[in-house]
């Protein structure tokens, strides 16, 4: 896998010529730009578990979605430029810390160079599963490409209309490219495997972050995913949504997700029968998930 002078490596296919040192829409260019690196505890408990998940946040972000939770290194601003290499030594460094995997967050754009430095690591000793975190808007062609490198697919359905995700995101076709892409990755994991202390070492996680205003979106995306998967996968519902979204034009996304909203839909997801799932309880709204970008283990 390799980077092209002509970028088609998500459905955005900006065209951007990121071998000779061009930056396409998401940020991404030639090199990789990492924000954080460090041990995180704000996962799936199955995910994070007690000694942390091996997080690297990769700057930069096909999307665009207006009430972005993580908008300092989505744009691409907040990072370092690493090599390869030090990629490969950063994974091996969060081994060393006791991470129960290496779990690279919105990675896709930097996908022909992460596979470069999984396979340096492996090399030299990395031994953890490998969690793929991303907004879920992801060519299958390109999620099958890397499939000898993903163990775990923690990947975000945002919409199941795709006029919300036009409206919000900037990203044509969200649904038609998200579903793909999940079949492509429950075909590549099958059924989630837990080792003996309930770590996940295989398997999808789906995860829902519910908007405010937009329950029947939220029950149309579970309905979909239970319909299509049943207990293939595993689903998350998020009721953290931080109104960080300025934008005067959509009044309901200035707000949190009301109790109510969030206790209907967890309702909703019991009535179809969805037994694998993960909840959120009550004060989980606020800038307590998001760590500080602040270069640290880069
Ligand atoms: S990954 Fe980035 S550079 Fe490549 S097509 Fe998508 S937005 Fe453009």
């Amino acid at each position: 896998m390799e980077l092209s002078e002509k970028c088609e490596l998500c459905p955005r296919r900006c065209g951007a010529d990121r071998k000779n040192g061009a930056f396409g829409f998401c940020g991404g260019g030639k090199e990789l730009k990492i924000a954080r690196a460090a041990l995180h505890f704000w996962e799936e408990p199955c995910i994070s578990g007690e000694s942390g998940s091996g997080t690297v946040f990769f700057s930069g972000c096909t999307m665009r979605c207006i009430f972005c939770q993580n908008r300092e290194i989505s744009r691409g601003e907040a990072g370092k430029f690493v090599s390869v290499e030090r990629l490969g030594e950063i994974f091996l460094e969060l081994q060393e810390k006791g991470a129960n995997n290496i779990n690279l967050v919105t990675p896709m754009h930097y996908a022909p160079q992460i596979v470069s430095a999984i396979g340096i690591a492996r090399k030299n000793g990395l031994s953890l599963p490998i969690v793929w975190n991303t907004g879920g808007w992801e060519l299958s062609e390109k999620v099958a490409v890397v499939k000898d490198y993903a163990d775990i697919w923690l990947t975000d359905f945002k919409y199941f209309d795709n006029n919300l995700a036009e409206k919000f995101s900037f990203a044509k076709n969200y649904f038609e490219n998200a579903s793909a892409a999940l079949e492509q990755m429950v075909r590549q994991t099958g059924k989630a495997v837990f080792d003996d202390d309930g770590m996940m070492k295989k398997g999808v996680i789906v995860r829902h972050l519910m908007l405010p205003g937009h329950l029947d979106d939220t029950k149309n995306v579970l309905r979909y995913l239970y319909e299509t998967y049943g207990d293939d996968i595993w689903i998350s519902i998020m009721n953290q949504y931080t109104p960080l979204c300025s934008d005067e034009r959509y009044p309901e996304l200035l707000r949190t997700v009301s109790e109510e909203e969030y206790d209907e839909a967890v309702d909703f997801a019991c009535e179809l029968g969805i037994e694998n799932a993960f909840v959120q309880e009550g004060g989980t709204v606020g800038e307590s998930f998001i760590p500080p970008f602040d270069l640290e283990g880069v």
